[in-house]
């Protein structure tokens, strides 16, 4: 084979892209994702930064990429004339119009939003909040913004946005790091299970347990309205006829008080409909008892949730486990029995598990077209998810109550041992603001990014984008230069 000539590759990358799909017109505005690297990048005269209004504009910091539904950056910092900086959302459009357009001014996720960047106005055009156009601020022509940011992640933040941590946190050994992040974890752990005994004083051991996995299988949408359900559960499993109701009569109970239950057919699938009927049959007698705490649709955020996670098919989920005769009673016996941790893993995995379910194991929804293949109600990722987050944490509360000492223990070390969870936004941007995108320490369990978070709200939510007054950088400088073998604890700490 021939070598590669010099210069091949820049020549090809500097061929002109396919006119088909790129845009040549001069009079249109560039896309969107590349303002929104310009912004990210800050590739403007900063100094000569200021709104529509003429307010002088500084920004301290351009906020972090939202790779959520929502505005495109969060947590920005910024200062408008003499005011003091404030912290909010930064949204970036073509024109000042896409505002209402988009529908952000009636979208609540948009609330915090303290500037509308966009890359250029017309005449008249109204603004609904502070704007900045950034047509006449490019430090650069835009033709080679195009080309030097056109290739970048949103998410490869420029090195300055590193957390103030980051330098120091690279300094300690791995296995210091892991030690670190561990105790950060333990720290979660701990305060998981105060919350469980907190709740179980008040409603009992088995309510507590249902209200956190109901909150668990809300994810971060439906965490309210799932809560409310799992305080009806009573309700949910009453029977005048006193026979404990099987799991598609409760998944018909918690569908229809969620106000989840389709009220039509959907007269283009069978499968779904003869479900509905059957429900329908189901429902129609139950309703009036309940309909003071049945919830409203609009109590449920639908748009954007990810087809596996709608609360339809979670709240499937759910009916099984409330349909199992003492299925809460089953997670103490499994601590007690837990030894090795990967058995334990296997067996909360089966023990999670419903029965068979022909029609949610082919749907992700009641209305929806079937699925290539059957997928369990629960895949493994979930279920680590409800391990670290609800049973771990309410079986050490458990523990903590005086049931076993050894389980405090037991709980503790699964805890640790934990297979690592899924990746998700809110992890890659702890791992670069506080690992500066370095790799995990190995192997990554889940305690380690249980650790990443818990620092997350203890030291970056109680300081800004700037890590202006953050302790956090200071502690690790302290841990890697020995003092945490004397066990000196900051002014004011005090050691969990
Ligand atoms: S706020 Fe503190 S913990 Fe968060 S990234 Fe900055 S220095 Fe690190």
């Amino acid at each position: 084979m021939q070598p590669c000539p010099p210069g091949w590759y820049e020549r090809w990358r500097a061929a002109p892209r396919d006119a088909t799909l790129r845009e040549t017109d001069a009079s249109t505005p560039p896309a969107e994702s590349l303002l929104q690297r310009i912004w990210a990048h800050q590739r403007l005269r900063r100094e000569a930064m200021a709104t529509f209004d003429g307010r002088p504009l500084i920004v301290l910091h351009p906020g972090f990429p939202n790779p959520e539904a929502g505005p495109d950056f969060r947590d920005a910092l910024l200062q408008f004339g003499a005011e003091s900086p404030v912290t909010g959302d930064v949204e970036v459009d073509t024109r000042p119009a896409a505002w209402r357009q988009h529908g952000h001014d009636r979208n609540p996720a948009f609330r915090n939003v303290r500037l509308h960047v966009v890359w250029s106005t017309r005449p008249a055009e109204a603004l609904a909040l502070p704007t900045l156009v950034l047509e006449p601020l490019l430090d650069a022509p835009l033709e080679q913004l195009e080309d030097q940011l056109g290739a970048t992640e949103l998410s490869e933040f420029p090195a300055a946005w590193r957390g103030a941590c980051a330098g120091p946190l690279a300094l300690l050994p791995p296995a210091t790091l892991a030690a670190l992040l561990e105790q950060a974890a333990g720290t979660r752990l701990r305060l998981k299970a105060a919350r469980f005994a907190a709740r179980a004083r008040q409603v009992g051991w088995t309510q507590s347990l249902w209200e956190g996995l109901f909150t668990a299988l809300g994810y971060k949408h439906n965490v309210w309205p799932m809560r409310r359900l799992a305080e009806l559960t009573d309700r949910v499993l009453s029977d005048p006829e006193t026979r404990p109701p099987a799991p598609f009569e409760i998944q018909v109970r918690l569908l229809g008080l969620a106000g989840l239950l389709p009220d039509q057919p959907t007269r283009r699938r069978a499968e779904n409909d003869a479900w509905l009927r059957r429900a329908w049959d189901l429902w129609w007698r139950w309703q009036a008892g309940v309909a003071d705490c049945t919830l409203p649709r609009s109590a449920w955020r639908l748009h954007g949730t990810r087809p596996a996670n709608h609360p339809q098919r979670r709240l499937a989920l759910a009916a099984h486990w409330l349909a199992t005769p003492d299925w809460a009673g089953r997670w103490p016996a499994w601590l007690r029995t837990a030894e090795d941790p990967r058995r334990a893993v296997a067996e909360l995995e089966r023990g999670l598990q419903p029965g068979p379910d022909p029609f949610w194991e082919r749907h992700w929804t009641l209305t929806g077209a079937p699925l290539a293949r059957p997928l369990p109600l629960l895949g493994a990722a979930r279920a680590t998810d409800l391990a670290v987050n609800v049973l771990l944490p309410w079986l050490r509360a458990r523990a903590d109550t005086g049931a076993d000492p050894a389980w405090t223990v037991k709980a503790e070390r699964l805890y640790l041992a934990w297979p690592a969870a899924q990746d998700n936004a809110r992890l890659r941007l702890a791992r670069t603001r506080l690992l500066g995108g370095r790799p995990w320490p190995r192997p990554l369990r889940a305690a380690l990014q249980q650790g990443v978070l818990q620092i997350l709200g203890d030291f970056c939510a109680a300081s800004n984008a700037r890590c202006d007054g953050c302790r956090f950088p200071e502690c690790v400088r302290r841990l890697a230069a020995g003092e945490g073998e004397s066990g000196t604890a900051p002014t004011g700490a005090s050691p969990s």
